[in-house]
């Protein structure tokens, strides 16, 4: 290629994983949640490129279902966003870097204030205009936001009353384990901060908060993960639709004899006469080299990856590569493991959930991993039922 050159757009070839995004399902679910948070309102997370489904995408999908207000963590996600929503509030969760507010307001971004510094700093740059601006209290994640504590005593200094609209937040610690003490101590921390902010709008569940027995009220919920079809309710049956599904192709397929071994470092050893598929996904597919199988894992009961392959599990055999992964393919129906058939890898009734379980890990990183190099094909637009799209996202083998 000579220095003039421009790198070619990323176009798939036709041993490219497909990776499938369901936008009426992505808007069913929004939909879902906002007629569960009862008198709320509801607003969409849409951080980390709308948990790698495609911020450009999701936005548009979500806003066509009705939903109105965004949290994104980044100022510069904020500005993608503004391309594709002229008029949706949009809150920057990261909140005001030093000097940042000029960016914020050029964009029409309402910052997620994390300390009096950034409070003073957000009302002097809006110069007694009363920009709107959302005020998080840290009540036990110790990671952002200010203790509950400084919070009302600056509230009794008359520190917030220059800013303009303020919508009064904070997040969970522990909400996917409804069991956790500490969303008690949560709970009540925030019902005590919002009597003490008497009129401010206030935010309190993420995905899994929402369905907390005894959340305490509030006027906006703040889901992210269940709206990509992750389950709030782990241990619990999903009550979200699946919206993303991940499908590579079979690029070999080979018998071994028992004693064999599969894959760098000879990780793996077959237990007798196996048939192997090797899929043309890795790790620098954003798919967890974690979730290889191993024999000693097997040994310890530790659960690794598995693919379906015409409608069967197959285990992974030996850790994965960068480009490609092995697979079990033994049980499965021998004309569904071919050469040039599909191995799914998430879809099918194989959630995002197990998938991150199976690697270590929890299904966000699956999902805000979801690699740059798949073929992305997008399903409806956010309004429709979704129902028999034709996508086969979710539907049957799921029981
Ligand atoms: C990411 C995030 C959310 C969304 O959480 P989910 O568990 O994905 O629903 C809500 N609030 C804050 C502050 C967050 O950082």
């Amino acid at each position: 290629m000579s220095p003039n050159d421009e790198p070619a757009e990323h176009e798939p070839g036709a041993d490219a994983a497909t990776l499938t995004i369901d936008l009426d399902a992505l808007g069913a679910n929004w939909r879902r949640l906002r007629d569960a948070s009862r008198d709320a309102a509801c607003a969409a997370v849409v951080k980390a490129n709308a948990y790698g489904t495609g911020l450009e995408r999701a936005v548009p999908a979500l806003a066509k279902a009705g939903c109105r207000t965004f949290f994104v963590a980044q100022v510069s996600e904020g500005r993608r966003l503004r391309h594709v929503a002229r008029d949706a509030e949009v809150y920057v969760l990261d909140g005001l870097a030093p000097g940042g507010a000029g960016e914020l307001i050029a964009a029409n971004l309402r910052p997620v204030l994390n300390s009096a510094e950034e409070v003073r700093e957000w009302v002097a740059a809006c110069g007694g205009a009363g920009l709107p601006a959302a005020l998080h209290v840290d009540t036990g994640m110790n990671r952002l936001g200010l203790p509950a504590d400084e919070a009302l005593r600056l509230k009794a200094e008359g520190a917030f009353d220059g800013l303009g609209e303020a919508l009064l937040m904070t997040h969970l610690v522990s909400a996917e384990d409804p069991a956790a003490p500490i969303n008690a101590r949560q709970a009540d921390a925030f019902r005590a901060l919002a009597q003490a902010f008497a009129g401010w709008r206030t935010s309190f569940a993420n995905s899994s908060g929402g369905f907390l027995p005894d959340a305490p009220p509030c006027d906006l919920a703040r889901p992210g993960y269940s709206l990509y079809g992750g389950n709030p309710t782990p241990g619990r049956e999903n009550p979200m639709r699946p919206v993303v599904r991940l499908e590579a192709v079979i690029l070999q397929v080979r018998d071994v004899p028992a004693g064999a071994t599969a894959g760098y470092g000879s990780h793996w050893t077959a237990p007798g006469p196996r048939r192997l598929a090797t899929i043309a996904l890795g790790y620098a597919d954003g798919y967890p080299r974690a979730a290889g199988g191993t024999d000693a894992k097997t040994r310890a009961g530790v659960p690794a990856g598995v693919a379906l392959v015409g409608g069967v599990r197959c285990p992974f055999s030996g850790v994965l590569s960068m480009d490609l992964t092995i697979l079990d393919v033994t049980d499965a129906p021998a004309e569904a493991a071919v050469r040039g058939g599909r191995a799914v890898m998430i879809g099918d009734g194989l959630e995002i959930d197990e998938v991150g379980m199976r690697a270590g890990t929890i299904g966000y990183e699956i999902l805000t991993g979801l690699g740059p190099r798949y073929r992305r094909v997008y399903v409806g637009d956010g309004a429709g039922t979704g129902a028999g799209t034709g996508s086969g996202t979710g539907a049957g083998g799921g029981g």
